[in-house]
């Protein structure tokens, strides 16, 4: 029979993943720490599909501090990756200026539209009332997804965690102080339980007796696309502050994308190619682009808590539960913040003074429950 385990952490995405490595290397040793992921292979899910930015600027306040805490630790990670984790990839956000002026972040320098277009020279032919002037993120920074993810699983297993894949978790009972786990043909056994398994976190939370946080999963589709000319080796990522496209430099082509949020079952999300062609149409009319052919296109599912804040603490109501949840378009830009907080919350019972006692207040999920005032 499989030893009891200190603890079981559900899904093998970049959050489950972020927090098994930063767990085995805090204790020294993986021994404890087992992760079961449904699917044959780590990472196949919404972190297997992301645009690979992480920005400084973006999302809530306790978002941008975790993304802060973040981008400093895999800018500097240890030990040190055979390839770089992250690396400077500036952001700026385009459109009218009332609209800059309600999404701009502290921080973020102003931009004439002269100037912006000496920056971006293919917004030249916008039309003025929509692409006005800019906000530029020096801050923000690329990230290799698949190395990032090859870098923890490694950090973990190296230390003595088993990964499992193809487990993927069905049934739960607790017996004294041990969750009784089935995971495909393992029967595993844990004290602690982490629900990290992104769009279906409420579903798995369900098994363990927990009601849910609420939860949305929301579609978004992105595509590499070829362009008449390539953009230069240091264009920055460009963002509509209307939220309805984003472009960045991949190569001599372009990563695009609508920038939608169509509510989703937890499922295998699948592109939708009129969305991308109509998205193309769209760039060759504010951009001088000439972006001319889809090469490849995907969807995840970015799944958002109900403030829109992600959730990492433990269940108010069920023992030995912890959420590792709702990371909505930010799971990678707070991946290394979030797996600090679950790992404190998981060996001290609360998120570490690193972290502004505010944000780690906004991250309890505790506040979605009836009588907690924030639901
Ligand atoms: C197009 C797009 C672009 C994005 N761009 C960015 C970006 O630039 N920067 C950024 O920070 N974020 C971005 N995101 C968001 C980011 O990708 C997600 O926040 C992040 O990947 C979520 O990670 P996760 O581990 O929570 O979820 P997932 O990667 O979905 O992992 C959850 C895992 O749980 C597993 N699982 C589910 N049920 C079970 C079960 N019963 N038993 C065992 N395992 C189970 C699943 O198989 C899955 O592998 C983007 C997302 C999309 C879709």
């Amino acid at each position: 029979m499989d030893p009891v385990r200190d603890v079981l952490i559900i899904g093998g995405g970049i959050a489950g993943l972020s927090l098994a490595s930063e767990l085995a290397a805090r204790r020294g040793s993986g021994a404890g720490i087992v992760l079961a992921e449904a699917e044959p292979q780590l990472s196949l899910h919404t972190s297997g599909r992301s645009a690979e930015q992480l920005i400084p600027s973006y999302g809530p306040a306790p978002v941008r501090e975790l993304t802060g805490a973040t981008v400093a630790r895999l800018l500097d990670p240890r030990p040190a990756p055979s390839r770089p984790l992250a690396w400077p990839s500036r952001m700026v956000l385009v459109g009218s200026e009332a609209r800059l002026r309600a999404e701009a972040a502290p921080g973020m320098r102003a931009l004439s539209r002269a100037e912006l277009v000496e920056l971006c020279p293919e917004l030249a032919c916008s039309p003025a009332d929509a692409v006005e002037a800019g906000r530029l993120d020096d801050t923000s920074v690329r990230t290799d997804a698949a190395a990032l993810v090859a870098w923890h699983r490694d950090r973990a297993a190296t230390a003595g965690a088993r990964l499992l894949t193809g487990a993927p978790v069905t049934a739960a009972e607790r017996d004294g102080d041990v969750w009784h786990v089935a995971a495909g043909v393992h029967r595993l056994r844990a004290r602690q339980v982490v629900v990290a398994a992104g769009a279906w976190a409420d579903e798995v939370a369900a098994l363990f007796g927990a009601a849910p946080l609420g939860l949305r999963p929301l579609r978004r589709t992105a595509a590499l696309v070829r362009l008449a000319k390539p953009l230069a080796p240091d264009h920055p990522m460009v963002v509509a502050a209307d939220r309805g496209w984003y472009y960045r430099r991949a190569g001599d082509g372009a990563l695009v994308s609508p920038s939608e949020a169509v509510p989703s079952a937890p499922c295998d999300a699948q592109p939708v190619l009129e969305d991308v062609e109509d998205l193309l149409a769209r760039l060759n009319t504010v951009t001088s682009l000439g972006a001319t052919g889809i090469e490849r296109a995907w969807t995840g599912l970015r799944t958002e808590t109900p403030d829109g804040v992600p959730a990492c603490g433990p269940d108010p109501a069920v023992p030995g539960l912890v959420w590792l949840a709702g990371q909505s378009g930010y799971g990678f830009q707070t991946s290394a913040a979030m797996a600090d907080a679950a790992a404190d919350v998981l060996l001290d019972g609360t998120v570490g003074s690193w972290c502004s006692p505010e944000t780690a207040a906004a991250l309890d999920p505790g506040r979605f429950r009836a009588g907690s005032g924030a639901a």
